[in-house]
């Protein structure tokens, strides 16, 4: 039985990252998700990409980029840099939702992740690069406008160290790392693709066990060409490629051109239709 009171949620504030939305939710849509699918996106996300996220996602629903309530809003014109890590601060509003699993729109479900909805707010992976701290690409909680409210509040008087929803999430929830194991997601839930671990006995027991692959870091899956004829991303001048990497990407094109690009010709041509 489909839950509605709960939703898989990500976000894309321009067309590029509509993308990585779409891939992402094709590959929920691929495991079986039981959850609605919701994507929130900003102005500039131009009418032909939500038209396909449409296709996808249950709800696609337009967030601001910047809070009217005038003193948050005030405040935040002085730290402009903060901007995107405010949208994604929004999926706190979905309040006809009882729970959510956020996910960053660079990541790929690679099995079924239902499970993740028996854990509680606020609830994420450590991150690679720092294990005290958790990833903000992955994370389970609770909407709530007070919630909301209280984020922004504290985004607006402290920042963020690390110039992001990271830095800001974690000081906010910062008895994750001490406070509850049940708050610690497994890695397999978060696994970063382009991290070289340096604990490489873990990452070959470990690895195949990953549910969710998350291209974090500047380089995304959409910025290689891949070759569809042999199904494998072009390596030419981006460097090495390990194992692991070259196939996570692979994955993330193959899913892109058997479910997305699809939509983009459906879509276009009952354009051309009307
Ligand atoms: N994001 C977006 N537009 C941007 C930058 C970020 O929509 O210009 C959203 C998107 O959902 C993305 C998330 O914010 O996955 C976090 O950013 P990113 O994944 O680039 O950060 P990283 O995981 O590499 O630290
Ligand atoms: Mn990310």
């Amino acid at each position: 039985m489909p839950v509605s009171d709960q939703a898989f949620v990500t976000l894309a504030t321009n067309d590029i990252y509509c993308q990585g939305a779409l891939v992402l939710g094709q590959s929920l849509r691929n495991h079986r998700a039981t959850r609605r699918l919701v994507v929130l996106v900003t102005p500039q996300v131009s009418s032909l990409l939500r038209v396909i996220l449409s296709r996808v996602f249950d709800e696609v629903l337009e967030v601001k980029q910047l809070d009217s309530a005038d003193d948050v809003h005030l405040a935040f014109l002085k730290r402009p840099e903060l901007g995107v890590t405010l949208t994604k601060l929004h999926c706190w509003t979905l309040t006809h939702y009882s729970k959510c699993v956020f996910l960053d729109a660079d990541t790929l479900v690679l099995a079924n992740i239902d499970e993740l909805f028996d854990r509680t707010e606020f609830s994420a992976a450590p991150d690679p690069g720092w294990p005290d701290c958790f990833n903000s690409g992955v994370f389970v909680f609770q909407p709530s406008l007070e919630t909301h409210g209280l984020l922004l509040r504290h985004a607006a008087d402290h920042g963020s160290f690390d110039g992001a929803d990271q830095g800001l999430l974690n000081s906010f929830f910062s008895s994750w790392s001490t406070a509850d194991i049940h708050k610690h997601l497994p890695f397999i839930y978060n696994l970063s693709s382009n991290t070289a671990y340096t604990y490489g006995p873990a990452f070959r027991q470990f690895g195949s066990r990953a549910k969710v692959v998350h291209f974090l870091g500047s380089r995304k899956p959409w910025h290689y060409t891949y070759n569809p004829e042999t199904g494998s991303v072009c390596t030419d001048g981006a460097g090495a490629l390990s194992q692991h990497q070259a196939s996570f990407l692979n994955l993330w094109w193959k899913t892109f051109h058997r479910g997305v690009l699809p939509l983009y010709e459906t879509v276009l041509e009952e354009g051309e239709q009307t």
